[in-house]
């Protein structure tokens, strides 16, 4: 990443530019639709998937289960369109059921788009899409559907194709192991031919301009070219390694991280075991303790940080991270780092209890 900048409008950039692009959709097995790449951020490709698809004054729907799929929810408020919002309990996941009833209700076909993310990092669990396209299917509603893989894409198993996944955004910051700075949006062609014939006013986010522009090796503006060659060599990691195994690689790293939960004797923010999170986990601590503190802790002593638990489950959570870059002797690490923090902040877990367990998980006799 550390090169000079160079023009982008050579001759020579197009093969960079394709090498990228080409590359992209094999990260969520996608074959048809386009992937794109913004300097960006998450956030920012709600906006795009939203403005490029959805009319002024959409009716959307969305379940709302924690920190990221409020705020999807208010992206879209934002600039407009109404939401038809799902509660759920913050650590529990997107209900199929519920989403199937309200889809089957709206008999007009009113409603444009689910909104849904895929694996809450806020709460660290990760809702089944597959069942959510079924429950569509069921409901024989053409709603779009659009889904947050921040926390999930280039780390867990991501299915476009499949899923019939119609916008999928994330980041560069998560699995693709890069500094912040890119936004990335897969569309699928039902999405894409809504890209031509949507009236929303657009300016940077427009894909007509990305489109043209791609199509001969280019961006409309300057690209950030640091991190296009980061995401070139995240790229050739995660291909290298295959998508099957980096999602292998999280499971089998997460199970010993809600080991080490249990051995210190506290509890996962997520409800039940089945939809935990392979690429966080976000731990509650336990009555008249703040989370902060451990956090504050781990940071200033420890030289680690964690994730802190967002709007109300401040001071209620950390949240551990075990996505990219990552092994069992790296998190191995990260997990004596959280010991000791939870026992400098008074919370009574034994010291090398979680490590015990993690390793217990891990080790591989025989290999
Ligand atoms: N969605 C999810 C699930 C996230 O975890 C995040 C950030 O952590 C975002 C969206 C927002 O992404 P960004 O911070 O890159 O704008």
């Amino acid at each position: 990443m550390h090169r000079q900048m160079e023009d982008h409008r050579s001759s020579a950039f197009p093969a960079f530019t394709r090498s990228i692009l080409s590359r992209l959709p094999h990260i969520v097995h996608q074959t048809k639709g386009e992937a794109f790449v913004f300097p960006a951020t998450g956030s920012a490709m709600w906006e795009a998937a939203l403005v490029n698809t959805m009319n002024p004054g959409s009716r959307l729907l969305a379940p709302r289960f924690g920190q990221f799929s409020h705020l999807f929810i208010q992206t879209a408020r934002a600039l407009g369109h109404t939401v038809d919002v799902i509660e759920e309990p913050w650590g529990e996941v997107a209900d199929p059921a519920k989403i199937e009833a309200a889809l089957a209700a709206d008999t007009n076909h009113e409603i444009q788009g689910v909104l849904l993310v895929h694996n809450e990092t806020a709460t660290g669990v990760t809702t089944n899409v597959a069942a959510v396209r079924a429950a569509m299917d069921r409901a024989k509603h053409p709603a779009l559907l659009l889904v947050d893989g921040v926390s999930s894409i280039a780390s867990l198993d991501f299915r476009f194709d499949d899923w019939r996944v119609d916008c999928a955004i994330t980041g560069s910051q998560k699995g693709f192991m890069l500094p912040a700075g890119l936004g990335i949006l897969y569309m699928s062609e039902q999405a894409l031919a809504r890209v031509e014939q949507c009236t929303m006013p657009r300016a940077y986010f427009d894909l007509r301009a990305m489109r043209t522009n791609n199509a001969q090796g280019y961006f409309p503006s300057t690209p950030a070219l640091s991190l296009l060659y980061g995401l070139d060599e995240a790229l050739t990691m995660l291909l290298d390694e295959g998508m099957e195994q980096v999602a292998a690689r999280h499971r089998f790293l997460a199970t010993g991280v809600r080991a080490a939960v249990n051995a210190w004797g506290l509890r996962e923010c997520a409800k039940r075991p089945d939809i935990a999170s392979d690429s966080l986990t976000a731990v509650v601590v336990p009555d008249g303790h703040d989370a902060r503190k451990v956090i504050d802790i781990a940071f200033s002593r420890y030289d680690i940080a964690l994730g802190s638990g967002l709007s109300e489950l401040a001071g209620k959570v950390f949240r551990i991270g075990h996505l990219g870059d990552m092994n069992a002797l790296t998190l191995t690490a990260a997990l004596g780092g959280v010991e000791m923090a939870l026992v400098d902040a008074g919370i009574h877990v034994t010291l090398g209890s979680g490590v015990g367990a993690a390793l217990t998980c891990w080790r591989t006799p025989g290999k």
